[in-house]
């Protein structure tokens, strides 16, 4: 009997080995400011930031290390970042600069795995676990990634290589800038223990507040809070919070191909109470939205309008919209109105984007 439970345990543990995933976060140190400075090699020491797109420059898209030095941030209003930081240097964008070193780091990401979801022009998610390069290490593979954008665009990235997307994300942030983080699965308990909550994706200032009077500040303190204490202050979020604090994360790395639709999401430090508040940041979500498709080629897929509200009390509610011929990023604001309407709470977070189909349309006439 003990034998057959011997052989059974054998079984399930190489099983286990067997579907372990490696997967690969990569992401470049202040992509905007380090194009720049690689251009101009005279910018390296000092502060430095990349305004934002043309119409916004009020906020910074990109902070080198020095500026950050001064508490400089991206996504911070100029003015902010001005009065930290006085020598600040602040650079238009060149897109078609960055567009172009993305697409030579996608083509090194190709030599080593064709499932590679990237997330924005300088950040992707890469499955090696089938791949046979470096003799299948994926330490190794992520070691040369980074050699090779050294080489071929001039910048460093980090990497983070672990079982799943959510800990290789968090471990590519850990030794950053230049850094390499390798997660194993014998590892992956205490580092994920060791995991600020503030790191899970989601968790804006209130909900990090909340956690905080329950006496949670790690994924170590949440893996002790009870399922239904849980589900009683984060509604729906709340099994997603509790598979993240014990570092389980099931999402497939998602090829464009596959990939159902593209949005982007914001928590608020505070809650936006009244609907003209949603509405005034709506115009900055969209932006971002458009960053986040750029060069991706999704335009002749998209098949419908997506708006998501999330209120202080973690309830949501989505809506969505059939795209008619002309693309037309005003009826997010409707939207957002008819969604907001059914609840009429404080919104902790609002998302826009797209559904995608598979079938190809010529018939979108698209403003970018
Ligand atoms: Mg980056």
């Amino acid at each position: 009997m003990l034998y057959i439970l011997f052989l059974y345990t054998v079984f399930v543990i190489s099983i286990m080995a067997l579907t372990e995933r490696k997967i690969i976060h990569i992401d470049a140190d202040c992509f905007y400011a380090a194009i720049e400075m690689r251009d101009n090699p005279a910018l390296k020491d000092r502060p430095l930031a990349i305004g934002g797109s043309s119409e916004r420059r009020s906020v910074l898209s990109t902070a080198n290390y020095p500026a950050r030095s001064y508490g400089v941030r991206s996504a911070m209003p100029v003015a902010v970042a001005k009065r930290l930081c006085p020598d600040l240097l602040i650079l238009p964008g060149h897109m078609e600069k960055y567009r172009l070193a993305s697409q030579q780091m996608h083509d090194i990401f190709k030599q080593y795995t064709h499932l590679i979801e990237p997330l924005s022009l300088d950040e992707a998610y890469l499955d090696v676990t089938q791949s046979t390069q470096c003799q299948g290490s994926a330490t190794l593979m992520a070691d040369r990634i980074r050699q090779q954008i050294l080489e071929t665009v001039g910048i460093t990235v980090s990497a983070g290589i672990a079982t799943n997307k959510f800990i290789a994300k968090v471990a590519s942030d850990w030794n950053k800038p230049d850094g390499l983080t390798l997660v194993t699965p014998k590892q992956q308990a205490d580092f994920v223990a060791a995991i600020p909550v503030k790191c899970i994706s989601g968790i804006g200032k209130v909900a990090q507040q909340k956690l905080a009077e329950l006496g949670v500040y790690y994924c170590a303190d949440l893996q002790k809070v009870a399922f239904s204490v849980l589900q009683k202050r984060f509604g729906s979020m709340a099994f997603r919070l509790s598979q993240l604090a014990l570092g389980i994360d099931e999402r497939p790395v998602q090829t464009s191909r596959e990939r159902k639709s593209i949005s982007v999401e914001h928590t608020f430090a505070e809650d936006l109470t009244g609907v003209e508040p949603c509405l005034s940041v709506l115009p900055e979500l969209i932006d971002a939205l458009q960053k986040r498709m750029t060069g991706r080629g999704y335009e002749a897929r998209l098949s419908k309008y997506y708006l998501k509200l999330k209120f202080d009390d973690f309830k949501q509610t989505t809506i969505e919209q059939p795209i008619q011929k002309k693309l037309s990023t005003a009826v997010f604001s409707e939207l957002l109105q008819q969604a907001h309407s059914r609840s009429k709470r404080p919104v902790r977070l609002i998302g826009v984007g797209y559904r995608l189909s598979n079938v190809i349309s010529s018939q979108l006439l698209l403003p970018f």
